[in-house]
C-alpha cells in the first residue's frame, strides 16, 4: 500500500509556488502530490495543522557537522536531528573536519553516515589539499563522490592567483565555491569587531575592511571568470554594499547572511561572554540594519546558521583562547523570525523564502519548496508560540549558544522528511 500523508487546516506558504492560503498539502511515497482521492484520504496519515504554519522544510547551506575527528562536539546524527528539531530538512555539511573533506575516502565516510541522518545532510569538499590553501583539490573527483560545492570555509585562500585558478577550476565541473572572506594580514590574533567597542574591552579588533577587501576580490574574479561564487557569513555595511553594485551588473555571485549577525551587535561582548565569539565578528548596528536591508532588497540571497558546535571545556575559557562560533539549527526560525517580521517587518512568505526556496537555489538542491513532485519535505511551526530555548535539553551534542535561557517566539512543532515525521511534540520520532 502507498504511503499517503494528509495535512489539513494550516496556513501553507509555499514562495515558490506562490502559495499562501489555509488549505491542505498531500504526499504519497514522500512526493508531494495536487490531492488525494477519497478512498486515499480514508487511509492517509492525517496531521492537523489548524494554527500552524505548513512551509517546505527549511534549508541551510552552512553547518559544521564535525564528523569526522571531533564527534565529541557534533556528529552527522546528532547534528542532523539538531536541523530536525530547527524544522530544517536539508543541510549543507562543511569540509574543516579531522581530517579534512579534501578526497574520495573522506566523503564516502561523510555519506554513508548522512545516509543515516535524521534529515538530507550534503557535503561540500575542499577548495585546496589539506584545506593548506598551497594547491588545489581534486574538483572533478569531490564532485563525483557527492560534493555539492567546495570551500575551505574557516579559512580564506590568500592568494589571489590560486583563488583564480581555484574558481575556474570549480566552474569546469558546475560547482560553486563558498567563500569565508578573510584577508587574513588585516585580522592576526583578533578575536572580535575592531570599532569603539573593543577599544572599551581591551581586546584586538578584526576590522570589516578584511571582509570588504576578499569580497571585492571575489566579485572581481568572479566578473572576470564568470565563477559562481557565494559569500558565506556577510557580517558588514560595506561588503553589503560591493555586492548590491555587483548584482545590479550581472556578477555571478551570492552571499548569505547568519541569525546571529542579524540580531547581536558587538556591544553583546560587554561581559567577556565568548558565547557572542564568532567569525566574523558581531559588529555594530549598522552594520546590523546594513545586513537586514541586504535581505530585503535580495542582495543577500539567504540565512546561513554556520552551527558550530563546540564543548563547554574549549568555550570556557579566557576570551582570547576559546574558539569561535555558536549552534544555531535550533534557535535559526525563531531567531530569524523575531527580527526580520518582528523588528523589520517583512512579510512572513518572503523570510520563509529565505530559508528554503532561495538557500535551496544557490546550490540547485532539489529542495525548498511544496510543489507537486517535490519531496514531501516539511516543515510545520507556531510563529506566535513563545518559549524559553535550552540548549541542555537540546538535540546538538554542544551547548553554545547565546540563546540559552532567552525567551523565543515561533516554534517548530513538526518536522517531515520524504513524508515521515522525524521530529514532533519536541522530540525526535
Ligand atoms: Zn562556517
Amino acid at each position: 500500500m502507498p504511503d499517503l500523508l494528509w495535512i489539513k487546516n494550516g496556513r501553507v506558504i509555499d514562495p515558490a509556488s506562490k502559495r499562501d492560503a489555509v488549505g491542505d498539502v498531500f504526499a504519497i511515497d514522500g512526493k508531494i502530490v495536487a490531492s488525494l482521492s477519497g478512498a486515499q484520504k480514508k487511509q492517509a496519515r492525517v496531521i492537523d495543522a489548524k494554527g500552524l504554519v505548513v512551509a517546505p522544510g527549511l534549508v541551510d547551506i552552512h553547518v559544521h557537522f564535525r564528523e569526522p575527528g571531533q564527534t565529541h562536539k557534533e556528529n552527522i546524527l546528532t547534528g542532523s536531528r539538531a536541523a530536525a528539531a530547527g524544522g530544517f530538512t536539508t543541510v549543507v555539511c562543511m569540509p574543516n573536519t579531522s581530517p579534512v573533506i579534501d578526497n574520495a575516502g573522506t566523503l564516502q565516510l561523510v555519506n554513508a553516515a548522512a545516509s543515516k541522518a535524521a534529515v538530507r545532510v550534503y557535503p561540500t569538499a575542499c577548495i585546496t589539499t589539506g584545506m593548506a590553501g598551497k594547491q588545489l583539490a581534486p574538483h572533478g573527483t569531490l564532485k563525483a563522490n557527492g560534493a555539492v560545492a567546495l570551500t575551505d570555509d574557516g579559512l580564506c585562500i590568500q592568494s589571489n592567483e590560486l583563488m583564480r585558478r581555484a574558481v575556474e577550476y570549480a566552474k569546469m565541473f558546475d560547482l560553486c565555491v563558498l567563500d569565508h572572506c578573510q584577508d587574513d594580514s588585516l585580522t592576526e590574533k583578533a578575536v572580535m569587531n575592531e570599532g569603539t567597542v573593543s577599544t572599551r574591552l581591551g581586546l584586538k579588533g578584526w576590522p570589516h575592511a578584511a571582509e570588504d577587501i576578499i569580497v571585492a576580490r571575489n566579485i572581481i574574479l568572479s566578473h572576470y571568470t564568470d565563477a559562481h561564487i557565494h559569500m558565506q557569513h556577510i557580517s558588514s555595511a560595506y561588503s553589503v554594499e560591493l555586492l548590491r553594485r555587483a548584482k545590479k551588473d550581472g556578477v555571478r555571485v551570492t552571499a548569505e547572511a547568519t541569525p546571529h549577525h542579524i540580531a547581536l551587535t558587538d556591544e553583546a561582548l560587554a561581559t567577556y561572554d565568548t558565547h557572542f565569539k564568532m567569525n566574523p565578528p558581531l559588529r555594530t548596528e549598522a552594520d546590523r540594519q546594513a545586513i537586514i536591508a541586504g535581505l530585503k532588497d535580495g542582495t543577500l540571497d539567504c540565512i546561513g546558521t554556520d552551527h558550530a558546535p563546540h564543548s563547554p571545556d574549549e568555550k570556557d575559557r579566557e576570551f582570547d583562547y576559546a574558539p569561535n562560533g555558536i549552534i544555531g539549527l535550533e534557535t535559526a526560525l525563531a531567531v530569524t523570525l523575531d527580527i526580520l517580521v518582528g523588528e523589520a517587518r517583512f512579510k512572513l512568505p518572503s523570510v520563509i523564502d529565505l530559508m528554503t526556496r532561495r538557500a535551496a537555489n544557490v546550490l540547485k538542491l532539489p529542495a525548498g519548496t511544496l510543489s507537486e513532485g517535490a519531496n514531501a519535505d516539511v516543515c510545520l511551526f507556531d510563529p506566535t508560540e513563545q518559549w524559553t530555548y535550552d540548549a541542555t535539553k537540546g538535540q546538538s551534542k554542544s551547548r553554545n549558544s547565546p540563546w540559552h535561557g532567552k525567551k523565543l517566539t515561533g516554534r517548530v512543532k513538526t518536522t517531515i522528511v520524504g513524508g515521515k515525521i522525524v521530529f514532533a511534540d519536541g522530540a525526535i520520532v
